[in-house]
């Protein structure tokens, strides 16, 4: 089991979720980060800091983002480590008020 960072956090990265984990979970591409399952202790630290509610808790994934296990395996493996807060994207604002923010 692991957690997961889902599609509300493409376009925003407010990076809050990296500055609680106590491993070295995240890694980023341009547009959002993944959690490494290998890695992640399911502490579940991040799961409240995010401001767009993208990370879950396996059991508690919706149906439609069952997906989103295998895309953080697969891209946290082949991405560089996020260990800093950084600044979020351009629109990010503006992204979590279209997600209901
Ligand atoms: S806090 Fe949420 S939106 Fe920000 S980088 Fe983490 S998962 Fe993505
Ligand atoms: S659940 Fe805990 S260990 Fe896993 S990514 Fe979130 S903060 Fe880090």
């Amino acid at each position: 089991m692991a957690t997961i960072v889902t599609d509300n956090c493409d376009l925003c990265r407010f990076t809050d979720c990296v500055t609680v984990c106590p491993m070295v979970c995240f890694h980023a591409d341009d547009k959002m980060l993944y959690i490494d399952p290998v890695v992640c202790i399911d502490c579940g630290a991040c799961i409240p800091v995010c401001p767009v509610r993208a990370i879950y808790e396996v059991k508690n994934l919706p149906p439609d983002k069952h997906h989103w296990i295998a895309i953080n395996a697969e891209r946290s493996a082949a991405l560089p480590l996020i260990t800093d807060k950084s600044q979020p994207l351009p629109g990010a604002l503006e992204r979590k008020k279209q997600l209901g923010f």
